[in-house]
């Protein structure tokens, strides 16, 4: 990160970010207030959690249903000092989602939500561990610090043993509970007051020369300072000071203590991210480092949403640019199918309206309107064949059948699957002998989600059950040997949705036989993406 060349100012700038957190720790709320102080939305309404909606929706169409407004997109800008702040969604469901282990291929940095009452809950941890993977920077919001929580020391413990990471306080809270009455920023020297009456209003902000000023006695209570004052010693013995290369290498998380219902802490947090970055980071393909410096335009997809509309059967694909200064109308080259591209009328989610983007730089997610021609994991270049690596595909861990309950209706039920296939949200086979479809997945959960969006957006009822097999594995290797083994197992295979061979089975026997057998057929259980 230190021996690049500086760049230009408009990327500089810019902030792509994710935010991981276990349900009900604080997500939605951190986002609306994000919002309210990115000039996107003029006041925070409370976002209250409905039952299923709330699990299948993700937590921005959750924002759009209770507040009115357009921010179906999984991602979102906003402007914030001098900062472009470019949100990226995870979805809500709790279980494990290949789109959010996805969507953090496209941010440079994650801020991880905990409950302070809870600590380090069991979703925040996966996904953690997929941040560390890409070795992502972690700013650390601790939430609901108005409640009771546990003990400070005790939750920045908790971090450091059960996720590996180094914590250094941003912020250091006072009193807890019904004696909260704010934080003192550690890195800016200030006391912020939490004001319990506008839950709006930002905290009123103190500036202190450094924690003995005699000021902070007029504003603490004398039993909390003296408290304060004993914690703050105990941490600068106990805890790292804050260093921006290792939070930058993801090797220390600074942590903030506040109240996102409260609009507490959530400007010190923003200012944390504007100030100790990252900016667009160097992004990775198969054939060099790509970074953002760089002029050409390039970008990768990283998802692919249809019925954004229920109106059209568009479909948007999300491209993260990696780098240059994209313009609208710009003829881009699609490096799988090798064809140009126009860009006509590409879409950036600025938080408070869906618009056409007229230009996007490195850094930033613009959605691309299309019939089906993008996919996960395609590149879009200015001539070079690039290709993006880092975007995982997942072996399907749990396969079932899937049948319409009115069979008059197949048709439209392989065309609900197809668009599902290419928004990575299920992988879907079609057996050689027999009907229906077998939709494999990589948590039960997806199941769910799946029935109830193909009632929802076909009026599909279907139904869901078991099927013969556990496993699939994709054939591929000497087309002979490939042949010979369709032919002698038919029962046992499939094509997927780019109808390509896939061998399915119930016994890992099954698979070593092959492997047995064929030695000139290869099984992987993993698609390339790309
Ligand atoms: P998500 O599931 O992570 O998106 O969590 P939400 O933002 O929906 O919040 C879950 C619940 O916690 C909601 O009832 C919120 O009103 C509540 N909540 C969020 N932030 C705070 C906070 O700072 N203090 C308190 N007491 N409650 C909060």
């Amino acid at each position: 990160m230190s021996n690049r060349a500086p760049l230009p100012p408009e990327i500089a700038r810019r902030r792509t970010f994710a935010i991981i957190s276990h349900p009900d720790a604080g997500k939605t709320t951190l986002t609306e207030k994000f919002l309210l102080f990115g000039g996107a939305i003029q006041m925070a309404g409370q976002v209250r959690a409905k039952g299923d909606a709330r699990r299948t929706r993700s937590d921005f169409m959750k924002l759009e249903q209770e507040r009115g407004i357009s921010v179906s997109a999984s991602a979102m800008s906003f402007d914030f000092r001098q900062y472009r702040f470019n949100l990226v969604d995870t979805p809500g469901h709790s279980d494990f989602s290949e789109d959010t282990y996805r969507t953090l291929t496209a941010v440079d940095a994650a801020i991880m939500v905990i409950d302070g009452a809870k600590g380090v809950e069991s979703q925040t941890r996966k996904l953690f561990e997929v941040c560390r993977l890409r070795d992502l920077p972690i700013l650390t919001f601790c939430n609901k610090m108005d409640r009771e929580s546990r003990d400070v020391f005790e939750i920045i413990d908790e971090i450091q043993e059960n996720l590996a990471i180094d914590v250094t306080p941003a912020s250091w809270p006072i009193g807890v509970g019904r004696e909260f009455v704010g934080a003192y920023d550690l890195l800016h020297d200030r006391l912020e007051i939490m004001d319990r009456a506008d839950r709006n209003k930002v905290a009123e902000s103190i500036k202190i020369s450094g924690v003995d000023d005699p000021k902070l006695a007029e504003h603490i209570p004398a039993n909390l300072l003296q408290k304060f004052h004993d914690e703050l010693e105990m941490a600068r013995e106990l805890l790292p000071a804050f260093d921006r290369a290792a939070f930058l290498n993801g090797s220390m998380t600074p942590i903030w203590f506040g109240s996102a219902i409260n609009s507490f802490g959530v400007k010190e947090l923003m200012d944390g991210i504007g100030e100790y970055g990252p900016e667009p980071q160097p992004q990775t393909a198969a054939e060099r480092q790509i970074d953002a410096s760089e002029t050409p335009v390039t970008g990768f997809v990283f998802k692919v949403q249809a019925n954004m509309d229920p109106k059209h059967r568009d479909r948007v694909a999300f491209v993260r640019l990696a780098s240059g200064h994209f313009e609208r109308g710009m003829k881009l080259h699609h490096v799988r199918t090798k064809k140009p591209m126009t860009v006509a009328s590409p879409v950036l989610f600025l938080a408070a309206d869906r618009e056409l983007a007229e230009e996007a730089w490195a850094g930033d997610i613009i959605g691309i309107p299309n019939h089906g021609q993008l996919r996960i994991g395609d590149a879009l270049t200015e001539g070079e064949n690039l290709r993006f690596t880092g975007i995982p595909s997942f072996a399907p861990e749990l396969l079932q059948t899937v049948r319409a309950m009115d069979p008059m209706k197949a048709k439209h039920l392989e065309k609900a699957l197809t668009q599902f296939a290419e928004e990575g949200a299920a992988k879907v086979f079609k057996p050689m002998i027999g009907s229906g479809y077998i939709v494999g997945v990589v948590g039960a959960l997806q199941f769910d989600v799946l029935a109830s969006r193909i009632e929802q957006e076909y009026s599909l009822p279907v139904r869901f059950e078991g099927s013969n097999f556990t496993s699939a594995r994709w054939i591929s290797g000497d087309k002979a040997e490939v042949e010979k083994l369709v032919n002698v197992n038919k029962g046992h295979i499939a094509h997927d949705s780019d109808g390509d061979l896939v061998f399915l089975t119930r016994l890992q026997w099954d698979i070593d036989r092959v492997v047995r057998d064929y030695p000139g057929v290869k099984l992987t259980a993993t698609k390339e993406m790309m």
